[in-house]
């Protein structure tokens, strides 16, 4: 069978998603998804079982459809923050999405198991079979994040036979079997599990934690959307702006962010390299300090009976331990992508707010609808990429600000952001009182700053 479409979208994750409900509302195109998973929703179909989002619900998913309650979580380690979704809450987000909106509009096709092949055909998992497909408007590639999670990522380190080495979907089955538990990574994966099994009170002292490089984590209270967090938020926004406008050097930045209270570390004598934006709270950061077996001797090469050989030396194990493989690329395989947003007869789904794939999808949704200057269109979608290192982060938050004012000076796409549900503080921005000075002057900083933030940020880029 051959098919027919606008829009041809390769990919049913989350960018896909929120790319297509922005145009089902603005256009009445026609889409067609191609995903080589059974169902809609991307990596969170093989998502781990006590996986949260790390960011406010607010900010996630597609436009038209809220996530959560928008409640306060009242305990536990986000006590006091608003509520991260679940992956079973997301995941059943996107399905319902799909049944109760996409479907029936009549104007969504889909079709799970299949491959989008290099030249350009449709290739079923299932069957073998090759279909063509006539796109009459364009291609929309939504794998650039490339997401590489732990159960379905092949490790690059050896584990030789009779060692329990898992993904952390099978931590909690095998948790209580094992007396000592080894987390391979420190990344948000890593915090995760560490976490989860300290909120089970497995013992702190039974747990050995592999940390190849430490990283710089935002303190998730300057993200929450809300008119009374807005303050913390602004003081964030400008306080980071003239740190990135006059920071000498790149060690200088991270002490500003960290001095500043936005970027926290777990060990205040270990320099971190890598940022990956993994946001955690102070009770969070609080609980893994807790684990004072920490292995920093580089990567994992391999793992025998008697313990790792990582790059740097070796550690012996207990026989019984059960390492759980943490170490899965995540967004990294975006690093440093710059192919741009609009390309002939082709959208590339990228991040052009850094760190925001849901929002970013949504807008470019709304500037292939509404800006028709080429011009215009890559100076307001410049790819703002995931980051593995400090360094990435400098161009992709450059590329951030002058996004954002492009956005700002064209009154259409500011009135569409002040509206859009996945742009957590334009509506509280825009409701600030003329006699609120203290947030008023906090904008001021922002704007006077925010120049001389994008030089010094490509000018630290080019030199580290
Ligand atoms: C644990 C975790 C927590 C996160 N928390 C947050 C958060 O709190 N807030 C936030 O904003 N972001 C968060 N993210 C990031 C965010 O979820 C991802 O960036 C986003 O979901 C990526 O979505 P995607 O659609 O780009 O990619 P994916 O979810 O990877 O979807 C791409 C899809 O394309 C398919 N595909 C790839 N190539 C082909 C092909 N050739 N043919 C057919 N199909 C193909 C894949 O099978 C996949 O289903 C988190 C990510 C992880 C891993």
């Amino acid at each position: 069978m051959d098919y027919k479409t606008d829009y041809l979208i390769i990919g049913g994750g989350a960018m896909a998603m929120a790319f297509i409900d922005t145009m089902l509302k603005e256009t009445d195109a026609t889409f067609l998804i191609v995903d080589r998973r059974p169902k809609v929703g991307g990596h969170w179909n093989d998502a781990y079982p006590f996986v949260r989002l790390h960011q406010p619900s607010s900010f996630y998913g597609v436009a038209s459809r809220p996530l959560g309650r928008h409640r306060l979580d009242e305990t536990g380690f986000n006590k006091g923050h608003f509520e991260l979704a679940t992956g079973v809450e997301v995941i059943h987000y996107y399905h319902a999405l799909m049944e109760e909106v996409f479907i029936p509009s009549k104007r969504v096709q889909y079709l799970p198991l299949c491959d989008y092949t290099d030249n350009g055909a449709i290739l079923s998992l299932m069957s073998g079979e090759e279909h063509k497909v006539t796109v009459n408007i364009k291609v929309v590639n939504a794998t650039l994040m490339n997401t590489e999670i732990p159960m379905t990522h092949t490790p690059k380190f050896k584990v030789a036979e009779g060692v329990n080495c898992v993904p952390p979907n099978h931590l909690c089955r095998l948790a209580p079997k094992h007396k000592h538990i080894t987390v391979l990574g420190g990344g948000k994966t890593g915090i995760d599990s560490i976490t989860w099994l300290l909120a089970n009170n497995y013992p702190a002292d039974n747990i050995t934690w592999v940390i190849p490089r430490d990283s710089w984590f935002y303190d998730r209270s300057k993200f929450q959307p809300d008119k009374d967090f807005l303050e913390y938020t602004l003081e964030f926004i400008a306080g980071q702006t003239e740190n990135f406008a006059t920071a000498a050097t790149l060690e200088e930045l991270c002490l500003g962010m960290e001095s500043r209270g936005n970027w926290l570390r777990l060990d205040r004598n270990v320099w971190p390299t890598m940022f990956h934006a993994a946001l955690i709270t102070k009770i969070e950061l609080e609980q893994i300090q807790r684990i004072s077996h920490v292995v920093r001797l580089g990567r994992v090469e391999s793992i025998d009976t008697k313990g790792m050989q990582l790059t740097k030396g070796e550690v012996s194990c207990q026989p019984d331990t059960l390492y759980i493989d943490c170490t899965a690329a995540g967004l990294c395989n975006n690093v440093n992508n710059f192919t741009p947003v609009f390309e002939l007869g082709q959208i590339n789904l990228q991040c052009i707010r850094v760190f925001q794939p849901c929002f970013s999808a949504a807008l470019i949704a709304h500037i292939e609808v509404s800006i028709e200057d080429d011009a215009l269109r890559h100076a307001m979608t410049r790819p703002t990429p995931m980051t593995d290192t400090v360094k990435d982060f400098l161009t992709s938050q450059a590329h951030l600000l002058m996004n954002e004012g492009q956005w700002r000076s064209h009154e259409e796409i500011t009135k569409w952001l002040i509206d859009c549900r996945l742009d957590g503080f334009s509506h509280l921005i825009a409701n600030i009182s003329a006699d609120d000075h203290k947030k008023i002057n906090q904008l001021k900083r922002y704007g006077q700053h925010v120049k001389n933030a994008v030089d010094n940020l490509l000018r630290l880029a080019a030199v580290n």
